[in-house]
């Protein structure tokens, strides 16, 4: 375990970041670790980096003070890399190469650690409940137990989910003590869907196909419509989790094209299946029962490999 306290005691300067295409967790974690550092180092200077966090984290204190890592040059005293490897840092990544002293701190048991600390606990539910750990509770608000909540419902689906623990549920427990509107929070950041959500959802679920008697959902959206129905990749989330839900599926598998050709492959099961390891085949990693990866091939060729793998493990 990291001690936290102790790492930022003569820091200076600190930086965050998480991975691209950023999550409910990676978002979560890094605002809710910002505004911590605030409050409890108020002469130090704390900078959050990520790709833009889509709107439904406005709810978040200063999610606004993100920045774009691209044209940023420092060398901070402390840089966190949290909810990946440093590889998935995106522009964050040389930020976190320059830095003095790294601190990884993350959920995947595809990451290895990369930090000068690391605190990567697999069996966690999310990055936010590890940081929770990590926290001194004087110094925390309602504005950071927010965050934090807000990451763990979307790593757990709700509290749902097979890596939720009764650790989790403490957590939870202690988070709401803050009073802050759970269930408002619950509908907008998670079960809420725009008219073009629902209808990408609906088309691809129109479409979807079953493989290996039924026992794999598989969907997708190719670039083309991509880029006709103006659709950002957080258009997509939560469709491979209605797929898993197909009576009689044990695993999903979704892909959406990207501008280069590659697609992007989200692989999700309910019981058995180790998508991981299905993903860690393409460079690519997660969790057990939730996992993705970027292939170099189209859609048809990625799903002919990644059926073979499966059917490995059926
Ligand atoms: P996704 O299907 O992209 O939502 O990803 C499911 C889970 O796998 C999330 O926890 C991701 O952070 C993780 N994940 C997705 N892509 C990768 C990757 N290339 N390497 C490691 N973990 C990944
Ligand atoms: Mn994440
Ligand atoms: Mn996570």
């Amino acid at each position: 375990m990291v001690n936290l306290s102790k790492e930022l005691e003569n820091a200076k300067t600190i930086g965050i970041s998480g991975h691209i295409r950023p999550d409910g967790d990676c978002i979560g974690s890094v605002m809710g670790l910002f505004l911590y550092i605030k409050n409890s180092k108020p002469d130090a200077t704390v900078r959050a980096f990520l790709e833009e966090p889509a709107d439904i984290f406005d709810c978040i204190k200063e999610v606004e003070e993100i920045e774009n890592a691209e044209n940023v040059d420092e060398e901070f005293d402390i840089f966190f890399c949290l909810d990946c490897d440093k590889t998935r840092l995106g522009a964050a990544e040389h930020l976190f190469d320059a830095a003095k002293t790294t601190i990884n701190i993350d959920h995947h048991v595809s990451n290895p650690g990369c930090g000068d600390y690391n605190y990567i606990v697999p069996k966690a539910s999310s990055t936010c409940e590890l940081i929770f750990d990590l926290l001194d509770k004087k110094y925390i608000d309602k504005d950071i137990a927010m965050a934090l909540y807000i990451g763990i419902i979307h790593d757990t689906g709700v509290m749902q989910y097979s890596n939720t623990s009764p650790k989790t549920l403490r957590i939870v427990a202690d988070l709401v003590e803050y009073g802050f509107d759970f269930p408002r929070l619950i509908d907008e950041t998670f079960y809420e869907k725009s008219l073009l959500q629902t209808q990408i959802s609906a088309k691809v679920m129109a479409d979807c196909k079953l493989f290996l008697n039924g026992k794999v959902a598989f969907g997708k959206v190719d670039y083309e419509t991509m880029q006709s129905m103006g659709l950002k990749s957080y258009d997509l989330d939560g469709i491979v989790n209605q797929l898993r839900l197909i009576k009689g599926v044990e695993a999903s598998v979704f892909m959406y094209g990207l501008e280069n050709g590659d697609n992007k492959v989200s692989l999700r099961s309910r019981s058995y299946v180790d998508v991981a390891k299905i993903c860690q085949n393409f460079k690519g990693g997660g969790h057990v029962r939730a996992a993705g990866c970027t292939v170099s091939m189209d859609a048809e060729s990625a799903l002919k490999e990644i059926l073979k793998l499966i059917e490995e493990q059926i």
